[in-house]
């Protein structure tokens, strides 16, 4: 009986597999993995190109996939996917930029540099420790910088004092007395006329 039943159970199975139909299935699911194979060989050599400028390793990753054979490449693909550089180059560049835009920022953040507090480019004193930030041209009142040898808005000489300024308008007979006023100080007048007449006490 069972003898029986063990003989046609392995007929049928035999049919089973010999059956046209079948055995197409059967090619049909052998070309299917080839096809994935060789698609997963072209994919790891694709990233591998995205993740490194060497020119050798993406064929080394499709190697990878290609050599566990059409059966076996998932386990290749498994291991590729763990050993592989973490980022791909485009996200290593954006972060580079990112970085670097964020230390521009920083750098931008203007401080104080008596008391490394954040100031305000137009302040000229910082409100917390009275340190001197900026200073006013003379001449045209718009905001300079302490280091600046000269106004970069009206073109006045900081480095030049007042004195070389009445030497030169006496020396040029053209110049009239309203230029050499109009470069001195105009909010204090006094000092101006106090600075005015100390080079003829001097020469
Ligand atoms: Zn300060
Ligand atoms: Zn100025």
């Amino acid at each position: 009986m069972s003898t029986d039943l063990s003989g046609q159970l392995g007929s049928a199975f035999g049919s089973f597999f010999s059956s046209a139909i079948v055995q197409l299935i059967l090619d049909s699911i052998v070309f299917y993995l080839f096809i994935v194979w060789l698609a997963a060989a072209f994919w790891a050599f694709r990233d591998m190109h995205d993740r490194t400028e060497n020119p050798v390793m993406p064929y080394v990753a499709a190697a990878f996939i290609l050599v566990p054979t059409p059966f076996f490449f998932l386990l290749g693909v498994i291991v590729y996917r763990v050993i592989r550089p973490a980022e791909r180059l485009g996200e290593v560049y954006e972060r580079n930029l990112a970085e670097e835009a964020l230390l521009a920022e920083v750098e931008a953040v203007r401080t104080c540099r008596g008391c490394d507090r954040r100031v305000q480019e137009e302040w000229i004193l910082c409100p917390w420790c009275r340190t001197r930030l900026n200073r006013v041209c003379p001449n045209c009142e718009r905001l300079v910088g302490l280091d600046w040898t000269l106004c970069a808005w009206c073109g006045k000489d900081f480095e030049r004092p007042a004195t070389v300024d009445r030497a030169i308008a006496q020396s040029a007979p053209g110049a009239s007395t309203a230029d050499v006023a109009g470069q001195a100080s105009p909010g204090r007048p006094a000092g101006g006329t106090i600075s005015n007449r100390k080079p003829a006490i001097g020469g």
